[in-house]
């Protein structure tokens, strides 16, 4: 479903990954590992184009991300083009970065209407089924400064939903939390995962990445230097730089 290929991308010279290659798998549960600046926001921020690539390729269901091939080279697409491929894939941040202006509700229901997918009342009607499937029927009125950082998180996950995304990206979706709030949004995804929603997650929460993923990747200065399921990938890392990494944190 997702196709990562040769994906290079550098900052003023300073490779911040290097020739990264993976595929998702349709229903898969991927969690991306590493330490701090090893790029795992960067590779999560090319998925949908937030961030260009200087080499390689990402499609999303077999359509290019970004770009548009014209014979053999790759050239960048409209803004347009695209905002369009880019629903495709919801991306849910650590900070939540819900409009502050527009209640849950209308945070849902916003980018269906300006889409043109569907009418206010119907967009409306799809924001409160949404909304109950994340715990908060009873808060589509409540603005995101009258809700709590767990509620405002899982209202930016309804949010990525409305679009029916093909996938769903978490870039740390839980580390900008209470502790005791964290519980309450991975109950939300443990759930989108069961339901065979395809999820690539960044993440330190290290015991839920070993209970939810189907594979773990774990990326160490832009280099993707382990894949696996999480069995093999925490019981017996192959790499030295992930067992430190895993000697670290569990
Ligand atoms: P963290 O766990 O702290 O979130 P990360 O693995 O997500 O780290 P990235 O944010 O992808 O790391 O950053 C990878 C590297 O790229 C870092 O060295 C960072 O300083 C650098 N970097 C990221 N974005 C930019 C940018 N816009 N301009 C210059 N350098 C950048
Ligand atoms: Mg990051």
């Amino acid at each position: 479903l997702v196709d990562i290929r040769g994906v290079s991308k550098s900052y003023a010279g300073h490779d911040v990954l290097h020739d990264v290659n993976l595929t998702v798998q349709p229903g898969e549960v991927v969690a991306i590992l590493g330490p701090s600046g090893s790029g795992k926001s960067t590779l999560l921020r090319t998925i949908n184009h937030l961030e260009s690539v200087d080499r390689g390729w990402v499609t999303v269901d077999g359509e290019l991300i970004g770009y548009e091939q014209r014979g053999d080279r790759l050239f960048e697409l409209k803004e347009r083009e695209i905002l369009k491929r880019r629903t495709n894939v919801g991306v849910v941040f650590q900070n939540f970065n819900l409009f502050p202006h527009l209640t849950a509700a209308e945070n849902i229901a916003v980018a269906p209407v300006a889409l043109g997918r569907l009418g206010k009342a119907d967009a409306r009607e799809l924001a409160l089924g949404l909304l109950a499937k994340v715990g908060l029927a009873d808060k589509p009125d409540a603005y995101p400064r009258q809700l709590s950082g767990g509620q405002q998180q899982r209202v930016a996950i309804a949010r990525a939903l409305a679009l029916q995304p093909k996938v769903l990206l978490f870039d740390e979706p839980t580390s900008a939390l209470d502790p005791e709030l964290v519980g309450e949004v991975l109950d939300v995804i443990r759930d989108l995962a069961k339901l065979g929603t395809t999820l690539i997650i960044v993440t330190h929460e290290i015991g839920f990445a070993r209970e939810v993923a189907d594979r773990i990747v774990f990326i160490d200065a832009g280099h993707i230097l382990e894949v696996g399921p999480p069995e093999r990938v925490f019981g017996s890392p192959k790499h030295p730089r992930t067992r430190e990494f895993l000697g670290r944190v569990l």
